[in-house]
């Protein structure tokens, strides 16, 4: 068996994750992972889950949850997908299921079409969060891309991007950022949502929403727009939600599926395929990470103080984006990063080219992903000038 080792294809997330990792200097700042970091450069406790993680309280038993996970996430993980008001009807003809983070609930949606139609296509944009395309072969589903930004434009290509959805076949999968697209930044506006959504239920293309960012954009029920326009428009539905970033509990790895279907009979079988595809995958999703964020969700007082934390860390980012900006432009950069204060959430695809990325990690020890994407959430007022004095060198030649 070992004959057949071989290396692996890299996988440039994990690579640059690694040689920030390796990296001896004290002054590295990593704008590489996709990590929310506060003014002072940790990771926070949000002081809604330190709350809640006071009421669950310690010293308890932690037997096996059900294999669909905490039954109490699941109302909190719907009104957050759907908006209360629509929580209540859709509600009753999905299937939820607690994961292990967003990734677990994008690749049970995607064991589950698999298992239902083993020949559907999938679309990812281009470019994607890369492990979409993975998860995607990895179950065995054909993947395809779609236009979303092309070199040089200052926004998402929503015609493109039409155009190419209503090119797959019927039936196909279309993977959508619900919001703060990962890794350009550009999310379409609500007018071009609408478009978008016409065009998918038009072309009988089964969404699937994955939403790792939601309250990172303009906040809560903006953020989830494209969901609910996917909702009233095509049945089934598929949305993959993370409490990752919303919650800082990166590691606690909790998220959602949710599958909306027709009616509650098909979500009720929906829900019984996918407990039977949870039972041979990991058997049941862990308990601590779902606990304080079903506590923070049902709990009107605790979910407003979230929601309070949730816009504060979104105004920060918001804060770096412009002080980025200005900084640059007020120093003559040759460059124009104006961009940059449009574009949502965490990420920005700053147009630097690999190479430029490689000075900055070697002459100026601040690590980047090799297609230009930074992580501005990890800037702080400690560290921006540097990272704007280097980006603004590494263009100059
Ligand atoms: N989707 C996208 C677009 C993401 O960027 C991420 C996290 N980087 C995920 C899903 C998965 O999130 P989680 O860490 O909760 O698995």
């Amino acid at each position: 068996m070992l004959e057949r080792l071989t290396a692996m294809p890299p996988d440039a997330l994990m690579r640059a994750a690694r040689t920030f990792a390796a990296d001896p200097r004290k002054e590295k700042i990593n704008l590489g992972v996709g990590i929310y970091y506060d003014a002072a450069g940790h990771v926070p406790v949000l002081e809604a889950v330190r709350r809640a993680e006071e009421r669950i309280g310690g010293g308890r038993s932690w037997p096996y949850l059900l294999v669909e996970g905490l039954p109490g996430l699941f109302r909190g993980a719907l009104d957050l997908a759907f908006g209360p008001a629509l929580a209540g009807d859709a509600g009753t003809r999905t299937a939820v299921l607690q994961t292990p983070g967003g990734t677990g609930a994008f690749r049970l949606g995607a064991e589950m079409v698999r298992s239902l139609e083993p020949r559907t296509v999938a679309a990812v944009s281009d470019p994607s969060w890369p492990n979409h395309e993975a998860v995607l072969r990895a179950v065995g589903l054909e993947v395809r891309r779609y236009a979303y930004a092309g070199e040089g434009s200052g926004g998402p290509d929503v015609e493109g991007m039409i155009r190419d959805l209503e090119a797959l076949p019927r039936g196909s999968l279309a993977v959508l950022h619900a919001c703060c697209h990962n890794p350009t930044g550009w999310d379409p506006t609500p007018s071009q949502w609408e478009r978008i959504v016409v065009a998918i239920a038009h072309r009988g293309l089964v969404p699937f929403v994955d939403m790792a960012y939601q309250g990172f954009g303009d906040g809560l029920a903006a953020d989830s727009l494209p969901v609910r326009l996917a909702v009233a428009a095509c049945a089934p539905v598929f949305v993959a939600l993370s409490f990752s970033k919303s919650f800082s509990l990166y590691g606690e790895r909790v998220g959602a599926l949710c599958v909306v279907a027709r009616d509650g009979a098909e979500a009720a079988l929906l829900a019984e395929r996918g407990r039977a595809l949870v039972r041979t995958l990991y058997s049941s999703p862990p308990t601590h990470g779902a606990l304080l964020v079903s506590e923070v969700l049902s709990d009107p007082v605790l979910h407003r103080d979230w929601e309070d934390e949730l816009g504060a860390m979104r105004g920060r980012i918001r804060d770096m984006r412009s002080g980025f900006t200005e900084r640059l432009a007020a120093g003559n950069a040759p460059r124009d990063f104006s961009f940059v204060k449009e574009q949502k959430g965490l990420f920005s695809y700053s147009g630097l080219t690999a190479r430029q990325v490689g000075r900055l990690r070697e002459e100026h020890a601040i690590h980047a992903i090799e297609d230009g994407r930074l992580c501005l959430a990890a800037l702080n007022p400690g560290n921006l000038d540097r990272v704007v004095d280097a980006v603004r060198g590494v263009c100059m030649r």
